[in-house]
C-alpha cells in the first residue's frame, strides 16, 4: 500500500488518499470505525488500509466504469461485504446501488452530493461533499487538465465542467490521476506568459521530486491554471487567437490540441 497523504477532517473523520497501479489514486473515508472508498481501481491496498486502521468497510463509491477505478470492486465486495454505488452503467462491477444527478448519500457524519458529468464516459458522476467542501472528481477534471472525451461530445464535456465552476472557490479537488505535471505543460504552451501556472508548474516539479502528490488542487488554483476551466477567459482566447468566442467550440478546439501530444 503506497498512502500518500492522511487529512483530518474533524470530528473523528479522516480521508486516506492511496497511489494505486500506475498514477491512479484511491480514497478511503473513514469515521469512528467505519469507512467507504472511491474509485479502487486495485482491492488490496485497499484492504490493507482497511485493516491496518480496523475499519469495516460499508461502501465502494464509483465515478465511472474504467477498470482503473472499478478493478478491485470484486475482491473488496468479496471480502468485506461492501455495497457498491455507482451510475447506472452495467459495465460497473458488482453495481448494487446506481445514482444519479442532485441525489444525495448520507454515510455516517458525510453527506454527499451526486453531480451527473457526463463527457469522459456515458454517464459520468462526481461526488461533492459541501460541508466539507471536497470534491471527487474521478477523470472529469484533473489538477491542470480533463479527461478525454470517449463517450460524450464537447458541449455535455463542457456542461459538466461548468457545473464545477458553480461550486466554491476553495474546493479541494481530489482527482483519478496524477496528470498534473504534463497538464500544466500543456497548459503553459497554450498560455505562455500565465505567470500562476508558471508558479503552480514550479510548484508542482517540487512536489513531485520530494515524492509528494500534487492532488488535491483547489478550484481558485484550477481557474487560474486549468485551460479547460478558462474557455471563457479572455486571456486564454487571446494565446489561443480564436475569433470565435463560444466556449464549446473553444474548449472543443483546446481538448482536441491535448488529445496529439
Ligand atoms: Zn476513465
Amino acid at each position: 500500500m503506497s498512502l500518500v497523504n492522511k487529512k483530518d477532517l474533524g470530528e473523528g473523520r479522516a480521508l486516506y488518499q492511496i497511489k494505486i497501479l500506475e498514477d491512479n489514486y484511491t480514497y478511503v473515508l473513514a469515521w469512528d470505525h467505519e469507512a467507504f472508498v472511491v474509485d479502487p481501481g486495485e482491492g488490496k491496498p485497499v484492504l490493507a488500509l482497511i485493516e491496518e486502521k480496523e475499519l469495516i468497510l460499508r461502501n465502494i463509491l464509483i465515478t465511472h466504469y474504467h477498470k482503473d477505478h472499478t478493478g478491485g470492486n470484486e475482491l473488496l465486495q468479496k471480502e468485506t461485504e461492501c455495497h457498491v454505488i455507482g451510475p447506472d452503467d452495467e459495465r460497473v462491477p458488482k453495481l448494487e446501488q446506481s445514482v444519479d444527478d442532485g441525489e444525495e448519500l448520507l454515510f455516517g457524519p458525510f453527506s454527499i452530493e451526486v453531480l451527473s458529468t457526463p463527457g469522459h464516459t456515458k454517464p459520468h458522476v462526481v461526488y461533492f461533499f459541501r460541508d466539507l467542501q471536497l470534491l471527487f472528481s474521478g477523470d472529469l477534471l484533473f489538477s491542470g487538465g480533463c479527461g478525454r472525451l470517449f463517450e460524450g461530445t464537447p458541449k455535455e464535456m463542457w456542461n459538466s465542467l461548468e457545473k464545477i465552476l458553480a461550486l466554491p472557490d476553495n474546493t479541494e479537488i481530489y482527482c483519478g490521476h496524477e496528470y498534473t505535471l504534463k497538464n500544466l505543460q500543456f497548459a503553459l504552451s497554450i498560455e505562455p506568459n500565465n505567470s500562476d501556472i508558471k508558479a503552480r508548474l514550479e510548484e508542482v516539479k517540487t512536489l513531485l521530486a520530494d515524492g509528494k502528490p500534487t492532488v488535491p488542487s483547489t478550484l481558485a488554483i484550477e481557474k487560474k491554471t486549468n485551460p479547460f476551466l478558462r474557455v471563457n477567459n479572455l486571456s486564454l482566447q487571446k494565446a489561443l487567437e480564436v475569433s470565435d468566442t463560444d466556449p464549446i467550440a473553444i474548449f472543443a478546439y483546446l481538448r482536441q490540441l491535448r488529445d496529439q501530444i
